[in-house]
């Protein structure tokens, strides 16, 4: 019999039991899953911000820690986890994703708001561009920005992405490094960010870079509120530089009631809801995890501790 610890808050483990069960059993793995065991006796962790569990050491069975959501800015520095630690990647979370980010970028491109928040008898018959004439920049090539600007290209859309090792995708202008980052901005119309909050990611979008965007582009954030410089992207947006900045997430989630965000006439404020791990399949992607690690096969999705994703 196999231990895996449920380390999450009790809304999860309500969401999660059936799935994981199941899923188990779908992989012929005799798993003995609760919220609670001895320390010693546990052979996997299930992992979810704000855990109960922090100190990692007592676990001393423990053959990995497995993260249910994508972003591992939580648990990757801490320095008591000396096992492996896999990232949740989950094609539930990924179409979910890709869906949120068109139809944000569709909202932007189509000018949807003219005619939603304009039922006034006047006839504004401004026609939008076709996607051609619209230059879409994701930063972030991993799982959910490469999937997002797959997506985006396909819908005719010219892309430009940016990550932090040199990639070549067909029909996706790749670009790297700082002078990378530049020609990115530049050609941005619209911003996607989905890049993982690091030491190397914080304040990203400061007010240097902010001013590379073209004026009246918008920018999309699902990634993480730390990537952007709030008081710079605000001064941009009441300059009227950048159109839009529609935000799925923040530094301080919930955000506070009175943050100038949710009364900004340029701003969106999503709570974020842009994508969530699907308890079905993710728990199909924990399982696989599981049968590796019994297997001794390498886990998947294993973060770089050193890069911090
Ligand atoms: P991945 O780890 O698969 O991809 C991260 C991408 O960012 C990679 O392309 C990576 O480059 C790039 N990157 C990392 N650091 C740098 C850097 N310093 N400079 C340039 N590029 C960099 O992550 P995912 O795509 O799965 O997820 C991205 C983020 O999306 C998550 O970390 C999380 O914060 C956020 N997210 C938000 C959700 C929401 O609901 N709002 C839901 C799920 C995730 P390289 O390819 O070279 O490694």
């Amino acid at each position: 019999m196999i231990n895996a610890l449920f380390a999450a808050l009790p809304e999860r483990w309500t969401q999660y039991e059936k799935t994981l069960n199941d899923a188990f059993l779908e992989a012929g793995l005799q798993v003995d899953l609760r919220t609670s065991f001895a320390p010693e006796v546990v052979d996997y962790i299930i992992y979810a911000p704000n855990s109960p569990v922090q100190d990692f050491r007592p676990y001393t069975r423990c053959k990995a820690v497995l993260n249910l959501w994508a972003g591992v800015e939580n648990v990757v520095g801490n320095v008591t986890l000396t096992q492996p630690l896999a990232r949740m990647v989950d094609p539930g979370m990924t179409q979910g994703m890709v869906e949120f980010v068109i139809g944000h970028v569709m909202r932007h491109h189509l000018g949807m708001d003219l005619h939603i928040n304009g039922q006034d008898g006047q006839w504004r018959d401004h026609v939008p561009p076709l996607a051609q004439d619209r230059r879409v920049t994701v930063l972030g090539l991993g799982e959910l920005g490469l999937a997002c600007a797959r997506a985006l290209s396909e819908l005719g859309f010219p892309v430009t992405g940016w990550s932090r090792r040199e990639k070549f995708v067909n029909g996706i202008a790749c670009l790297n490094g700082e002078h990378g980052l530049q020609t990115a901005l530049e050609n941005a119309d619209i911003l996607v960010l989905l890049l993982p909050m690091t030491p190397a990611t914080e304040n990203l979008l400061n007010t240097d870079r902010l001013a590379w965007l073209p004026k009246d582009s918008v920018i999309i954030n699902p990634g993480r509120g730390q990537l952007i410089d709030d008081g710079a992207l605000l001064e941009s947006l009441d300059a009227e530089h950048i159109g839009h900045a529609t935000l799925d997430v923040f530094r301080v989630e919930p955000l506070p009631t009175n943050h100038r965000f949710w009364s900004h006439p340029r701003v969106t404020v999503t709570p974020h809801i842009a994508s969530e791990t699907r308890a079905k399949t993710a728990s199909q992607v924990i399982a696989e995890n599981i049968r590796r690690g019994e297997a001794e096969l390498p886990f998947l999705h294993l973060v770089d501790r050193a890069a911090g994703y």
